[in-house]
């Protein structure tokens, strides 16, 4: 499958006076396939709004190249920079909201206007947006009147319009209700089937990513941590950033001595494999339904029941492990009540090295920018 957006080595540094340089993208390599979804997710101040915005051509490279659909669009050392009208995106950006003060119809026909396509033309393509859009008969009506589902629906036809091979969108369903923003993203991947065109979808929501994308990049504090499918990231996240940062994680911090594992703050043996070569102190990761909680002792670490809580589709344990509350989900027919007895067993947990505070500290500093 072709590449048909690829960055290469690209980096971006602010410079700004309070905080001095601000490395934004850090050597960012990455190539999505033609007609692919793919996903930048990662908190605040991680990014993605920075790279999205260099491939659209708002903002220059501090280093490095970026090529769509074969053709080069940005590169730092040959000193070339296409203007984003010229690089034929799609675009849904959450600050490019519709244009109140235009009909339904000037706001979808704008992108044809400005590049000056004939009224003829513009009619038919304008109709055929609204039509996949399901916009049809509201072309004279003003975007305040519509719902904000009707809006974002104006929003993608206006990029659809142009016929792009690429389509970006920022942070479309933000503003939406959760129910719509599922019905949206149908519509979103409904609209990429019919076309064919390659999306790039920026969220810090994971379900959101997980549910729309085939791959995903996850990046945190200007840098790419890992870029793979929704599953495999779920599976097999690469560090304790990205493990937590997809779904319920519970971290417990473990010590290794000798060839047992001991929960800090207990003398009892945790008992999991333990990988080649790892000693000292560690984090053990797994997922609260990934957790077994029984009666039977065999290879189980004794504890008791701190707290049950009823969810709707499962019931949630808090027990202790060491000094830690460790959260566990079960099916509603395994039943325990508070106080009682039991035995936990982590299955397949992964090992992840101690977090250090400056991390985090450095992690904190930039969403408050
Ligand atoms: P995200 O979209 O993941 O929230 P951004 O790409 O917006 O992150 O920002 C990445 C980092 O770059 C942040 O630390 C942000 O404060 C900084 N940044 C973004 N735009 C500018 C700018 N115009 N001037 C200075 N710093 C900026």
């Amino acid at each position: 499958m072709a590449d048909q957006i690829v960055l290469r080595n690209v980096t971006k540094i602010f410079t700004t006076k309070t905080l001095g340089d601000i490395t934004a993208v850090d050597n960012f390599n990455i190539s999505v396939h033609e007609g692919e979804c793919f996903s930048f997710l990662g908190p605040s101040g991680c990014g993605k709004s920075t790279t999205l915005r260099m491939i659209a051509g708002f903002e220059d490279l501090t280093n490095g190249e970026i090529e769509l659909c074969g053709k080069l669009v940005s590169s730092s050392e040959k000193k070339l920079y296409i203007p984003p009208e010229e690089r034929g995106l799609g675009m849904v950006f959450q600050a490019f909201a519709v244009w109140p003060h235009m009909t339904v119809f000037d706001n979808v026909a704008f992108p044809l206007a400005i590049k000056k396509v004939n009224k003829s033309e513009i009619k038919t393509r304008v109709a055929e947006a609204l039509k996949h859009t399901s916009l049809t008969g509201l072309e004279d009506v003003y975007p305040g009147e519509l719902s904000g589902g009707q809006q974002q629906r104006i929003a993608l036809a206006r990029a659809i319009v142009t016929n792009p091979k690429v389509m970006l969108l920022d942070e479309p369903l933000s503003n939406l209700d959760p129910k719509l923003r599922e019905t949206m993203r149908f519509e979103i991947k409904a609209l990429q089937k019919k076309f064919g065109f390659t999306i790039i979808f920026v969220t810090h929501d994971q379900s959101e990513a997980m549910a729309i994308s085939d791959r995903m990049m996850v990046c945190d504090m200007g840098k790419i941590m890992q870029i793979d499918t929704p599953e495999n990231l779920y599976n097999h996240p690469n560090s304790r950033f990205v493990h937590n940062f997809l779904g319920e994680s519970t971290f417990i911090n473990v010590e290794v001595k000798g060839k047992k594992v001991y929960p800090v703050g207990s003398n009892q043996e945790l008992k999991i494999a333990i990988p080649e070569g790892v000693t000292g102190k560690m984090v053990v990761a797994t997922r609260p339904n990934e957790i077994e909680l029984t009666t039977s002792s065999e290879d189980g670490y004794k504890s008791h029941i701190e707290k049950r809580i009823f969810l709707t589709d499962r019931t949630e344990y808090l027990v202790p492990v060491g000094e830690q509350m460790v959260k566990i989900q079960t099916p509603h027919r395994i039943r325990f009540n508070e106080q009682d007895g039991c035995y936990v067993k982590f299955i397949e947990p992964i090992w992840y090295p101690v977090d250090d505070a400056a991390t985090e500290a450095e992690r904190n500093k930039r969403q408050l920018i």
